[in-house]
Parts: structure tokens; C-alpha cells; sequence
């Protein structure tokens, strides 16, 4: 978008001039390939941003109660967006009203403005892709048979239904490819004939039927094979979006905006500033370890002081939370001396280890502020090999094992079995929130943890009732507040700080993406 200057909020952003029309928004859903070119003021920026947040944060935390992409998953969503006023609704053939093209429009000028508020990191680029192509495979899905035909031909997906006679000639085939068809049930579906490099996972998984080059696709298996277009698409054009990002900085009146946007995902940032340092003792961290730590941050605190030893990853993922529940650079280096220094010699480990804390700390090197690691990053980054401690206890830990684990901390079978469940279903952040629950004596579903600092402050507001001081976590559904007036109340921590290290996305990998090569 070319944003001309304007001082006053109230003025326009004049970029140049259009005017939505049916042609323009002939579709419900969009592959958002053409940037809105409209004229808008800052206040419907901040809204549209907000209301589209606000679906995602939907999807989001859908995703923690039901299986993505199952016909629950569909079901409860349709139930929450039934009630939606922003996004548009599948039209009838008869033609789509004015006010549904405004909310097409929405959409699309929506979209465009979260990309820029999430394109400057990988984690807040996956966060993104993960919402917006659940978003899509709704949508899609939601949609009727021709207007989705439709659709994959306005978008150069030629996929086209095969004819009822050659339907008939592979009836016997196409049943025996699949374990939930009958020929009756075939009857009312339809079939697509796409080249099977393009539905190379439903190949895999031997879903389907293929013949001479071609996968005959159901039409509800089809959305897998958009989507995969649709997320090479949105990958490649983040990575655009980044590279373009720093040229909006001259503007003062947008930048605070999208910071504060892409903060507004996890509800609380524990980076940046040392707001509780200080806050804790090393001396206090065994007690809290078993009272307050989630499992991931236990079995660190457990295996450092059995070992005396992290690898690498372990010092990081613990060395960061440790920082953000309030131990200071000074403290942290007593610590990880003390627990060292009984295997090694401490010039040693001056030498070697205690750079990476100053570097955890920002006084060393690029001198960066480092956040603490997310669920998300925990669950979905460097799963822990031989001799690793790191990772998510319900993601990489052996069953048997957490369940003796969780056992010798008291907690009962059925809230063991409770908890087992959600892990076995691949819900680990479903199971975390479990079990804070059942150990801090809530009711099943009061928690839901994203975040390890989070369910550190979690615990604390709830033994000692006493509020955390750099604020407590909000609800994800009540969790998106005004950006312009977060960014008033909050400091910004240095922009673009995720780019070259090592959660971010180098500008060589940029540079490939662009090449075309994602
Ligand atoms: Fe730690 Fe998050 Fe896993 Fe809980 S869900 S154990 S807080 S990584």
C-alpha cells in the first residue's frame, strides 16, 4: 500500500482510489493475491485489524478444544461465526447484496493489514498461517460445490469434477481406494481429477484413487490439496511483506499499531523489559520448581540438579523463563556456576557457559533482549534428541514414563487418565492446562495455558493471591484490546529483533523465499 504522509489521525490514508465491486469480490473466500488499493482512515484500520484478531483468536482457541480440521471443528466454528457480523457468509445464486461486498471487502483490507503486523518473525508468521488457513479451510468447506468449482478456476486451479459416466466406469475403484466410501454413499459426492504431484499427501496417507498420472480427489479431500496452494502463497508473500516492512518505519502513526498488533497473540509479553527482576530468589527456585513450574520447566530444574548439566537448548529454554519470572544476570550466573561448577572446573565454566547467559541477558553480542519460549515454540521447534532435556513433557516425553512422573508428584489416576487423554489426542497445551487445574485444585477448563511464564504467574495469582506485577494474563477471548492505546501503556522492545537469530528467519532464507523457492 502506498501510504502518502498525513500528521492528523483523523485525515484519510490516501492511497489511490477504487471502488469495490461484485467483479472484484466475486468470491467469498480469497487467495488475497491483489493488495486493497482503497482509501481508509486510521480509525477503520484499527478496526478492521481488531475485528479480524478477534476471529483468529477464534479459530485459536477452537483449535484447543477440537480436532482441526474434523467435522467438529467445523461444526463449532460455524456455531461462533453464525453470529459473526464481519466475515461475509456463502451467497445464494440470486446475486450478493451491497453490504455483503463491504464485508468482502473487510476481509480483504483486514487481511492485508494483519500480514504486515505479523510478517516480521517465524514464530509470528507460523501463528499467522496456522489461524488464517484454518480460517480458509472454513470457509472453503462452508461453501457450495459450484461456487468452490468456481473459485479454483478463477484462481488458476483447474480441478474440475469428473463427468457421471467415467464417475460410473471407476465407481468399483474408486470405493476400494477408500475406507469410508460405499457405492452408495459415492452417489452424492463429487470427484476431481488433479495430477498426483499436487496431492502427493493424500497419496502418502493412500487415501485415494490414482490412474495414469492422475489422483481422483473427493471433494471434501480437495480442501487439503487448495490449502497447500494456498500456504505456499501466503509463505512466499510474509516473506515479501517483511522485506517491505522496514520502509513503513518513517511512518510514526502506523508502526506502534502493528507492533502492538502482533504482541496481541499471546495475551502477555514476557520479554523485553526485566519487569519482575529481582521479583525471585535462586534460593526459592526448588520450592517453586515443584509448586509453580509447569512439567517442561520442572524436569529442567530436576535434571540440572541431578546432572549439573543442560545441552544447549535446556540452558536456553530454561535460562529465558528463569529471566522472565524476575532472577537477575547476576543471580543466574550464581546459579548455573553453582549446579556447573560440581562437574567442572568454574574457569571452565566461565568460559564457556557463561557467555550464553550474558548473551540470554542482551549484554552480549547483538545485544538482544531475548523472550522466553512460547508453547507453540516449545511444542513445534528442535525436538529434544539423547541426552536432551528440553521440549514439552506432553509432546516428547514417553507416556509411561509422565505417567509415573506425574504419579510421584501426587496426582491422582483418574486426573492422570484425564490428562493422558488430551496428550494422546495431541493436545498438549489441553493437557498442561489439565493439570494445572487438577494440581491447583480448579474446576476442569478454568485454565488454558500458552505460555510457561504464564502458568508460572497463573500459579501464583492462585497460592498467594497476589496479582503479577507486569500484569496478568487475559483470556483469549477477552485478550484483544486497542492496539493504539496498548502502545501508549506498553514499552516497545527493539522491532525486528527476531530477524537473524536463531528463532528467526534469515534474509538468506528471505532471499530464497522470494527466489520462488518455498
Ligand atoms: Fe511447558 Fe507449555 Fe508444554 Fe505446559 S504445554 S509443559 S507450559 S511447553
Amino acid at each position: 500500500m502506498n501510504f502518502a504522509k498525513r500528521t492528523k489521525r483523523q485525515k484519510k490514508i490516501k492511497v489511490e482510489d477504487g471502488d469495490p465491486s461484485e467483479k472484484k469480490y466475486a468470491h467469498t473466500i480469497q487467495f488475497y493475491k491483489e493488495p486493497p488499493t482503497d482509501n481508509i482512515s486510521l480509525q477503520e484500520f484499527e478496526d478492521l485489524a481488531i475485528q479480524r484478531l478477534k476471529v483468529l483468536k477464534v479459530i485459536e482457541s477452537m483449535s484447543f478444544k477440537e480436532k482441526k480440521g474434523s467435522k467438529q471443528f467445523q461444526k463449532a466454528l460455524e456455531t461462533e461465526f453464525n453470529k459473526d457480523k464481519f466475515l461475509p457468509k456463502s451467497e445464494s445464486m440470486g446475486g450478493v447484496a451491497t453490504a455483503e461486498i463491504q464485508k468482502r471487502r473487510s476481509d480483504h483490507i483486514s487481511h492485508f493489514i494483519l500480514r504486515l503486523a505479523y510478517c516480521k518473525s517465524e514464530e509470528l508468521r507460523r501463528w499467522f498461517i496456522t489461524q488464517e488457513l484454518e480460517l480458509f479451510r472454513f470457509r472453503f468447506l462452508d461453501e457450495r460445490t459450484s461456487f468452490r468449482t468456481q473459485f479454483l478456476i478463477d484462481n488458476d486451479l483447474h480441478y474440475e469434477p469428473i463427468d457421471v459416466k467415467e464417475k460410473e466406469a471407476l465407481k468399483k475403484q474408486l470405493v476400494d481406494s477408500s475406507y469410508n466410501l460405499t457405492e452408495m454413499s459415492i452417489e452424492g459426492i463429487e470427484f476431481y481429477k488433479v495430477p498426483f504431484t499436487e496431492a502427493l499427501d493424500l497419496v502418502r496417507s493412500r487415501k485415494i484413487y490414482v490412474h495414469k498420472g492422475y489422483a481422483y480427489v473427493p471433494s471434501n479431500d480437495l480442501v487439503s490439496i487448495v490449502i497447500s496452494a494456498y500456504r505456499a502463497h501466503l509463505s512466499h508473500a510474509l516473506a515479501l511483506t517483511a522485506r517491505a516492512v522496514p520502509q513503513l518505519e518513517e511512518d510514526n502513526r502506523l508502526l506502534p499499531l502493528l507492533n502492538n498488533l502482533s504482541k496481541q497473540y499471546l495475551g502477555q509479553d514476557y520479554g523485553g523489559k526485566q519487569t519482575n527482576a529481582g521479583k525471585v530468589s535462586i534460593g526459592e527456585l526448588d520450592g517453586l520448581s515443584r509448586k509453580s513450574f509447569p512439567l517442561c520447566m520442572r524436569h529442567l530444574h530436576s535434571a540440572l540438579k541431578h546432572d549439573h548439566h543442560l545441552k544447549y537448548w535446556g540452558r536456553m529454554q530454561y535460562g529465558l523463563f528463569l529471566k522472565a519470572i524476575g532472577i537477575t544476570l547476576e543471580q543466574a550466573l550464581i546459579f548455573w556456576r553453582s549446579e556447573f561448577s560440581k562437574t567442572m572446573d568454574v574457569d571452565k565454566f566461565d568460559k564457556q557457559y557463561a557467555y550464553n547467559i550474558r548473551h540470554n541477558y542482551g549484554k552480549e553480542g547483538k545485544r538482544v533482549d531475548y523472550t522466553p519460549y512460547s508453547c507453540m515454540k516449545i511444542i513445534t521447534s528442535n525436538a529434544p534428541g539423547a541426552g536432551d532435556h528440553h521440549g514439552c513433557p506432553f509432546r516428547h516425553s514417553d507416556a509411561t514414563i509422565l505417567k509415573q512422573q506425574m504419579s510421584s508428584y501426587g496426582v491422582s489416576q483418574t486426573s492422570i487418565d484425564s490428562i493422558m487423554t488430551y496428550m494422546n489426542g495431541g493436545h498438549c497445551q489441553l493437557a498442561c492446562s489439565r493439570y494445572f487445574d487438577v494440581t491447583h485444585q480448579l474446576p476442569e477448563g478454568t485454565t488454558s495455558i500458552q505460555h510457561p511464564n504464564h502458568y508460572f504467574e497463573e500459579s501464583r495469582k492462585v497460592l498467594t493471591g497476589v496479582k503479577p506485577t507486569n500484569g496478568a494474563y487475559r483470556s483469549p477471548s477477552s485478550q484483544i484490546s486497542n492496539p493504539v492505546q496498548a502502545s501508549k501503556d506498553s514499552q516497545p522492545i527493539g522491532d525486528g529483533d527476531d530477524f537473524n537469530d536463531e528463532t528467526g528467519i534469515s534474509m538468506d532464507d528471505l532471499d530464497k523465499m522470494e527466489a520462488g523457492a518455498v
